[in-house]
């Protein structure tokens, strides 16, 4: 599709920001609403229902009640297994509709919404879907006269709150394994990127999962998160977000029924070339190309630059020659590979870590400013600060923006204490010839993944999640029904 014709979609594309409770568009019980702006332009798409509290009760209890009349849980893993795959094959349907409501309510390219982000949501459905029914129980090796099953069942009604980067793979990452386990869900979306997830809901209800099972409430953290976080009757809480919030959720589950709280949360991940890296070329595209992937607003880029020092002035240089081809686009431009920052906070944001790089001392290799201003959009060129210290603010606190942080360093150990000089530990990341030198350093990293030679590892069959402050629960592979499912053991006398 050419960018004309992406631009022409998106003038006629119908935006509904209805809620969807119990199977049904509706508006909040207050009907209070707020704008949703696109960070392309500045341009308002339509209006968005500002659920809270009253909304939170309704769709609660509709999942409840789905729940105790088992109209999903109730199905056999077959069955639910059907369903799911047909609710992928129904995304990868609507997929280019979809991508272009990402790509306008978040601002990334389209060329990713449509190759990453339907694809990967599309991938999370399914491989659940074809999972739930290839998993058996368990039976004890107790004594002769009693068999001790050990069985799983879903936890209930499960909250999902989700973050604005990607937000349709993130509710994937909540919902398929609920979902797959028989589950009934009430997913909140960032009120900062909506849309996707409230068409999932209408996608999920034409591929068959009955009304009630999977709800999405639209509107801000403070009033439907916080309200979903203390909820009574919400039996596990599925979060993914900022540090500071997850550590409101965990508190808000132990002030409230105790619900058991998951969660994903920041990163400052650490990338760590070593003088004996045995392709830089590789590790200078991989440095660069992830860190300015999603405009930087990914929990896993490598915003932390680890650079031997015999080496860093070549790796620079390299680095540097890459700058040009990650100026910020036209979101709706197929061949634009930076897009636009999600919206005017989360840009003052990124402007000023960038000043305080530069009044901490860092020196400013590249960008540091914004671009495209006459769009009315939200964009902000890919920045490159050399010389900067472990101490500096740029070094310790996430940016969640197109700012990589350059360190250097002679040895591998000391890199190491630094990396995890941090309070997070989601990624990180060695680059060296040397195996022994690469799993002893993968061995200190206190970090969720470890990628070695290379930062793009990702695949749905394995964990994702952090150490430390980046959260305690893991999304992705079979690791992720250990959130949505309860342990039962049922003792049996035999004789
Ligand atoms: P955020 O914490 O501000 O918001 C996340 C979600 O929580 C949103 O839906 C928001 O409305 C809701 N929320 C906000 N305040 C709340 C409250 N008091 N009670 C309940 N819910 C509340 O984070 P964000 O800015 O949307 O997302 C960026 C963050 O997410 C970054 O820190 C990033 O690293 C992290 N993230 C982590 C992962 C991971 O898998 N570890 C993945 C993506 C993003």
């Amino acid at each position: 599709m050419t960018t004309t014709s992406w631009h022409e979609r998106a003038g006629s594309l119908q935006i509904d920001g209805r809620a969807f409770i119990g199977g049904e568009r509706v508006w909040a019980k207050s009907e209070q609403q707020f704008e949703n702006l696109s960070p392309i332009d500045g341009r308002k798409l339509g209006m968005v229902a500002r659920c809270d509290g009253a909304d939170v009760d309704l769709a609660v209890a509709a999942a409840r009640t789905a729940f105790e009349d088992r109209r999903w849980a109730g199905k056999s893993p077959a069955q639910r297994k059907r369903t799911l795959i047909k609710f992928a094959d129904l995304v990868q349907k609507y997929g280019p509709e979809l991508a272009l409501l990402e790509t306008l309510d978040m601002g990334k390219p389209i060329k990713y919404s449509q190759s990453v982000d339907v694809g990967a949501t599309a991938n999370c459905l399914r491989w659940y879907g074809e999972a739930i029914d290839k998993i058996y129980d368990e039976i004890a090796p107790t004594a002769a006269n009693s068999l001790a099953l050990i069985t799983r069942e879903p936890v209930g009604v499960v909250a999902a709150i989700v973050p604005w980067n990607y937000p349709m793979i993130m509710a994937a990452w909540k919902i398929a394994p609920a979902l797959a386990a028989g589950n009934s869900v009430v997913l909140k979306p960032s009120e900062k990127s909506p849309l996707t997830a409230l068409r999932l809901a209408e996608i999920a209800l034409e591929a068959g999962i009955p009304p009630g099972v999977f709800n999405v409430l639209p509107g801000y953290g403070h009033e439907a998160g916080a309200a979903l976080g203390l909820h009574m009757d919400v039996d596990c809480i599925g979060f993914t977000g900022s540090t500071r919030v997850g550590k409101q959720i965990l508190q808000m589950a132990g002030q409230s029924n105790l619900k058991r709280a998951w969660t994903e949360l920041g990163g400052k991940s650490a990338n760590i070339v070593c003088a004996d890296c045995p392709d830089l070329d590789k590790a200078v595209q991989a440095a660069i190309g992830s860190i300015y992937f999603n405009q930087g607003e990914s929990c896993n880029a490598p915003s932390r630059l680890f650079v031997e020092a015999s080496i860093k002035e070549q790796f620079l240089e390299k680095a540097m020659a890459m700058m040009p081809d990650f100026q910020p686009g036209d979101p709706l431009d197929e061949n634009t590979v930076m897009g636009a920052i999600v919206d005017a906070t989360q840009l003052k944001t990124v402007m000023g870590y960038i000043e305080a790089g530069k009044s901490g001392g860092a020196k400013l290799l590249s960008g540091g400013r914004q671009a495209r201003t006459d769009t009315g959009g939200y964009y902000v060129e890919p920045t490159l600060f050399d010389q900067v210290d472990s101490g500096m603010t740029i070094a310790r606190e996430e940016i969640f923006g197109p700012v990589l942080s350059v360190l250097s360093f002679t040895d591998v150990k000391d890199a190491v204490r630094q990396a995890n000089a941090t309070p997070y530990g989601l990624q990180a990341a060695v680059w060296t010839a040397d195996i022994s030198k690469a799993i002893q350093t993968s061995r200190a990293l206190r970090a969720g993944t470890v990628h070695v030679n290379q930062y793009d590892g990702d695949d749905i069959t394995v964990p994702f999640g952090g150490y430390k402050q980046s959260g305690n629960g893991r999304d992705k592979s079979l690791h992720a029904f250990d959130k949505y499912t309860e342990l039962k053991t049922t003792w049996i006398q035999i004789g």
